[in-house]
């Protein structure tokens, strides 16, 4: 895992300065040199843990739920990691609105809006009543296949309850997920063999296609996010760590940054999931059925990072277009992105899509997004970073303060 934090590593390095260097100095061959070469080494790794997801997700969650035992035990377990989740990204919302306010990325600049840099197609937003409702799958089979994220969650979590009722009765089944688990870690680990290739087609990709011009014309913006995010995750998640958890935030940062590099590498929080389990599990010591169950739970619905992008970019797209947000729109703006948050699979881009929803609601122009779109892909990146480590610390959380969570042994394997 260290040789592997290690590359990646490198390979971002180098992919910032071949991408850079090729964008600065040789403009004209960086687009032929990323199309057939950057964005396809990217794209393979991509696909590759993306095969994974669905798999890895439902296999997780079964057996999370399933160890939990005592539905009382999942309840409760439930209840604070939604808590948790929930009060968290509401707490990153709402640094990312202040510091924007307070620094003022935007400026009021109408020709911009008009300017073909601000064209950005909306996709349709679904709203907040069909969002809820859809999460109960009509077709389980139909949602591994059209990847519906939340609905193979209600799923899986209906399907581990059985299995942690029947117990007994149905110990085999339990045992084929586990089984089941064994081999798609096992694939995971071979795939993360080609994570720093990935990570360096990524990189170069992004550095080289945004360039200095994009990121300079936005680095107010660029910084306001990423001073949110650094914040979010040193002061809100460092001190639930210091004063909940009662360890060292230095010891958490420290031991789980080889998650943090894959998923700044990655830019996907479903995609880094088994390396974040297998972080948290090894180095931070959390008990297997929690992490199992709330960190799978958490890369699909608990985006920290992805909200603070949302404050910026909507206070910033305010400023731009020159309108002043209401305090009923500002805290429509909270609850949207809160929602947004919940809704925003945990693969690249995506979070971009979900401001959609959240300037719709509030009616600002939405192809505004335009604007951000160049240094958006840099922003991913470190915002995953922080949605994954905002997933670690509430298991953290919850190992620790649920000391009788064990695995269950199945019994079948005594008979066997
Ligand atoms: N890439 C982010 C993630 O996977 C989601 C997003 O903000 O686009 O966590």
């Amino acid at each position: 895992m260290k040789n592997l934090t290690k590359s990646i590593l490198i390979a971002l390095f180098l992919g910032i300065v071949i991408g850079l260097g090729l964008n600065l100095f040789a403009p004209e061959i960086f687009t032929p040199i990323d199309q057939y070469f950057f964005a396809p080494l990217g794209d393979i790794f991509l696909r590759l843990i993306q095969m994974m997801v669905i798999p890895i997700v439902f296999i997780s969650i079964v057996l999370g739920v399933a160890n939990l035992g005592d539905p009382k035990k999942l309840g409760r377990i439930g209840g604070k990691t939604i808590l948790f989740f929930l009060s968290t990204t509401a707490i990153a919302i709402t640094i990312a609105m202040s510091l924007a306010f307070l620094f003022q990325p935007g400026e009021y600049d109408p020709d911009l809006l008009n300017s073909e840099e601000a064209t950005f197609e909306a996709e349709e937003a679904p709203s907040v009543v069909d969002t809820l409702i859809n999460i109960i799958p009509t077709n389980p089979i139909q949602a591994m296949t059209s990847g519906e994220m939340l609905q193979i969650i209600f799923f899986a979590v209906f399907l581990g309850f059985g299995l942690a009722i029947l117990s007994k009765k149905t110990d085999r089944v339990l045992r084929l997920f586990e089984q089941a688990n064994e081999l798609v870690m096992y694939l995971i680990q071979i795939i993360m063999y080609t994570a720093p290739f990935g990570a360096f087609g990524l990189i170069a990709s992004a550095v080289g296609g945004a360039g200095i011009d994009a990121i300079m014309q936005m680095l107010a913006y660029f910084l306001v996010v990423l001073a949110g995010l650094i914040i979010h995750a040193i002061i809100t998640y460092g001190s639930v760590i210091k004063f909940m958890i009662k360890k060292s935030p230095l010891w958490f940062f420290k031991n789980f940054s080889p998650a943090m590099s894959v998923a700044f590498g990655t830019a996907s929080s479903s995609g880094t999931l088994p390396v974040s389990m297998k972080t948290a599990q090894e180095n931070l010591g959390v008990r297997k059925p929690v992490s199992s169950f709330v960190q799978p739970l958490g890369a699909t619905i608990n985006m920290d990072g992805t909200a603070i992008m949302q404050g910026v970019a909507t206070v910033f797209i305010a400023q731009v277009s020159g309108v002043d947000l209401t305090f009923t729109q500002i805290i429509t703006v909270v609850l949207i992105a809160i929602l947004a948050s919940v809704g925003t699979a945990g693969v690249p881009g995506v979070g971009l899509i979900m401001l959609a929803m959240v300037l719709d609601q509030v009616g600002l122009p939405v192809e505004a997004i335009g604007l951000i779109l160049g240094v958006d892909r840099l922003l991913d990146m470190t915002r995953t970073a922080v949605n994954i480590t905002g997933d670690a610390t509430c298991a953290l959380l919850i190992s620790e303060s649920e000391g009788d969570v064990e695995e269950k042994k199945p019994s079948i394997s005594d008979e066997a």
